[in-house]
């Protein structure tokens, strides 16, 4: 399977992602993590826990 880097849309081939797992760009050197299934989606990889962004958008 293969996802696009948000960085610099490099295909990156995951052998098996799972949400949560952690990838190095093998393009841009990012450390990214994959948000999603089916499509693959990949972001940025995040300092904060999953927790804090929840009450942070909870805000608005
Ligand atoms: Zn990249």
């Amino acid at each position: 399977m293969f996802a696009s880097c948000p960085n610099c849309c490099t295909n990156i081939k995951l052998e098996r992602p799972e949400i949560g797992q952690k990838v190095v760009c093998p393009d841009c050197f990012k450390n990214l993590v994959i948000v999603w299934l089916f499509p693959i989606e990949l972001d940025f990889e995040q300092t904060k826990p999953v927790s804090d962004q929840i009450k942070y958008f909870s805000k608005n």
